[in-house]
């Protein structure tokens, strides 16, 4: 099977060979093995389950929540010859009908599904007693309530396969997913945990820079100026500002459009159009925008707010340079980004445990604008890579400044923790170290602590940067809720005892540039 599936690689697509992950995932489709495949965006999914479309018999259906792009991917595949249909909303009742006829009479060998169709009884009726040989589950991440984009209907997939009369093997495919997330997704669909194919998530052609304490217009502009002929995506939080900051840059003369969930359909898809037909260079978007889009030459992606966890960062940033191209992935942070996330998460209608889940990643993605490690390391190390090894590229590997030893700052800053019962946040610690006269300070007899004032010369800011470094680096971990206190990690007993240094890079930078006090 494995030499036609290489035989049609190249008369279907043009490709000569198979990117990394491919032969390993449609190797164990073929042994019939349930699995589970974890591959970067741009990574080469679709052809996981189109290729075998077309060497199976019997049906390959393909469960995507990509309504809106379902007519365009189906037209794609039929451009490239392969017999393909969609079911989704957007059809009549009539057209539902008939293409199921369609189906049943084998004229199709590919079949796009939205999972709300999964539980209408007119529909299982008709497909339970067809020939499945696979179902390939696309952003199989929606799954896991403790992936960054759940949903509801794709709980409705395992009874769904269940009831097929035919035993299909079944492919679950993500671009983002934590060892968690991929654990739940296995154990949803009975994958064995041992049939996961997960290809190195590191982009070799993306830089990745945080930019802090810098006027955000005016770094936008001055980067567009910078690079007026290429094409980028600059993501905001709310659609507010999405509109804002693109009207700005059309005032100032820039080729720019936005998008966002509270447009007409028509007005989304005129602009999303107007973006992959290069009549415009830059999108201005919320996190409605992207995903699916396939344009390859997108050279940057800025974020002008933080977004609400690493799995949405990497995958909006990812959408760079799919082309192969260098291109860069920058993230203008500021503090009182996160206080936008923080309210949009009260306001959730998540439960507690998912709430307390969400906040938790919003910190990692905050302990991703304060590290000064690598930045790639640092998001292959979220998603669980061992040990991944320094980009070379990012702001942090090209960062030229000295490295000195804080060791005995960082040992003042963890015995003031120590001392104050580790059950406050980083600003009243801040406040004891610089020996703040503070009326709190005083009713908590805080002054009397021996680490009262030990910082007296630096200010309170940059006692605070300090602290959201140690966090970064977890020298210092912060505890789960709405109101996170500062507590010792395992690695703050090494430092405190002297058994291990802690390292930074010289100047105060980091320290200035801190424009206000992040709440996490
Ligand atoms: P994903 O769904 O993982 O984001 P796609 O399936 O859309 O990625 O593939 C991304 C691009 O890579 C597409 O243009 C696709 O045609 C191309 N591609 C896929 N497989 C190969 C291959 N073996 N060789 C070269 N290009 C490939």
């Amino acid at each position: 099977m494995f030499t036609k599936a290489r035989h049609l690689l190249h008369t279907y697509y043009g490709y000569n060979d198979f990117r990394p992950g491919q032969e390993a995932i449609l190797g164990s489709i073929f042994n019939g093995q349930h699995t589970m495949g974890i591959m970067p965006t741009g990574g080469g999914k679709s052809v996981c389950y189109q290729l075998p479309s077309l060497v199976l018999d019997g049906l390959t259906i393909v469960i995507s929540p990509l309504i809106a792009l379902m007519k365009d991917q189906v037209d794609e595949i039929q451009e490239l010859g392969i017999s393909a249909t969609y079911l989704n909303s957007s059809l009549s009742f009539e057209e539902m009908q008939e293409r199921l006829s369609d189906v049943q009479a084998g004229k199709y060998s590919l079949l796009y599904l939205a999972p709300e169709r999964l539980t209408a009884p007119h529909f299982l009726a008709r497909i339970q007693s067809m020939p499945v040989s696979l179902v390939a589950i696309d952003e199989a991440h929606c799954l896991s309530q403790w992936g960054h984009d759940f949903r509801p209907s794709y709980l409705d997939i395992p009874h769904f396969i269940n009831q097929l009369q035919s035993e299909p093997v079944i492919l679950a495919l993500t671009a983002t997913a934590t060892p968690t997330v991929a654990d739940d997704v296995c154990k949803s669909l009975g994958i064995p945990a041992g049939n996961i194919v997960k290809t190195g998530f590191a982009r070799d052609n993306l830089t990745f820079s945080v930019i802090k304490g810098q006027d955000r217009d005016a770094y936008i502009q001055n980067y567009i100026e910078n690079n007026q002929n290429e094409s980028g995506i600059i993501y905001a939080t709310t659609r507010k500002e999405v509109e804002r900051i693109a009207q700005r840059l059309k005032t100032k003369g820039f080729n720019a459009a936005y998008y966002h969930g509270g447009m007409e359909a028509n007005e989304r898809a005129e602009s999303q159009e107007a973006f992959v037909y290069d009549e415009i260079n830059v999108m201005v978007a919320t996190n409605a925008f992207g995903m699916g889009i396939n344009k390859s030459n997108v050279r940057y992606v800025i974020h002008a707010q933080i977004p609400r966890t690493m799995e949405a960062y990497y995958q909006e940033a990812g959408r760079a340079g799919r082309d192969g191209e260098n291109s860069d992935c920058i993230l203008l942070f500021s503090p009182q980004d996160i206080q936008i996330q923080q309210y949009l998460l009260e306001q959730s209608q998540l439960d507690e445990p998912r709430k307390a889940n969400e906040f938790r990643k919003l910190r990692e993605m905050v302990n991703y604008c304060h590290t000064e490690s690598c930045l790639q390391a640092y998001i292959l190390d979220y998603f669980g890579e061992a040990n991944p090894i320094d980009c070379k590229r990012c702001l942090h590997c090209t960062d030229q400044r000295n490295v000195i030893d804080v060791t005995k700052d960082a040992q003042i800053v963890l015995s003031c923790i120590k001392r104050m019962k580790e059950r406050f946040g980083k600003t009243i610690i801040a406040q004891v170290l610089t020996g703040s006269g503070n009326q709190k300070i005083k009713d908590l007899r805080f002054d009397q602590l021996s680490t009262y004032g030990l910082m007296k010369g630096e200010s309170q800011k940059a006692i605070v940067a300090f602290i959201d470094f140690l966090t970064a680096h977890r020298y210092l971990t912060l505890t789960q809720g709405q109101y996170p206190v500062l507590q010792l990690s395992e690695k703050s007993v090494a430092i405190l005892k002297g058994e291990q240094k802690v390292m930074k890079k010289e100047d105060a930078t980091a320290k200035a540039q801190v424009t206000d006090d992040d709440p996490l």
